[in-house]
């Protein structure tokens, strides 16, 4: 059975659900596994409310109470993996794909089969990726985060690909891949 564009940008609400994928909780958001992962950790914070992406979220007091919770519950689960912070990026796309709004929190490895593809390392590795802090920051101040325009969404993913730890610039994905190894210490 194929399954249409609204079925599947809807799977998030399915694994949130799911014991196997939930890693901790409060009463208002839930730490996910993310299925498909980019890196060795690679989780998803998303709200129990049914806020579609982060431009609905407001300066309302529910929102900056949820953000506050969302930035906490990525503080947690990096401590459950018992690794440093500053090895982890903690952010939202600029143009999301899936559903209820989904805060990442991914180690910086980038070690996993999953990450096949230049717009994999393009979401996490070029302002695509937009860092917490200034989003929410940007919501308290502006009332709501702006979208992005869709031709800089698309030239970001389309960037020619470079490691991030150093200036190697991969020919394609394999060698990319080849060359993060060597970046892994333990
Ligand atoms: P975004 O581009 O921010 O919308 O990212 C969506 C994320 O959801 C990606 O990292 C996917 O790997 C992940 N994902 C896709 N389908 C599922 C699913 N059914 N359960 C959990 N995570 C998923
Ligand atoms: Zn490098």
């Amino acid at each position: 059975m194929t399954k249409n564009k609204g079925s599947w940008s809807l799977a998030l609400l399915e694994t949130m659900k799911d014991p196997l994928y939930r890693v901790i909780s409060s009463e208002i958001a839930v730490v996910i596994k993310d299925k498909f992962p980019k890196a060795k950790y690679h989780f998803l914070i998303l709200p129990y409310e049914d806020i579609p992406t982060v431009f609905h979220l407001t300066s309302s007091e529910r929102h900056l109470k949820l953000m506050d919770e969302l930035e906490l519950l990525a503080k947690n689960v990096v401590e459950v993996t018992g690794l440093n912070s500053n090895i982890f990026q903690v952010g939202y796309h600029s143009s999301p794909s899936m559903q209820r709004l989904h805060l990442h929190v991914i180690s910086n490895d980038y070690n996993s089969p999953c990450l096949k593809t230049k717009i994999h390392w393009n979401s996490f590795n070029t302002k695509f990726f937009w860092d917490v802090k200034y989003v929410h920051k940007e919501i308290r101040r502006n009332g709501k985060v702006n979208k992005p325009n869709p031709d800089i969404s698309k030239q970001l993913l389309a960037t020619e690909l470079r490691c991030h730890k150093c200036d190697f610039r991969p020919k394609n994905m394999p060698e990319l891949k080849q060359h993060l190894l060597s970046h892994i210490t333990c």
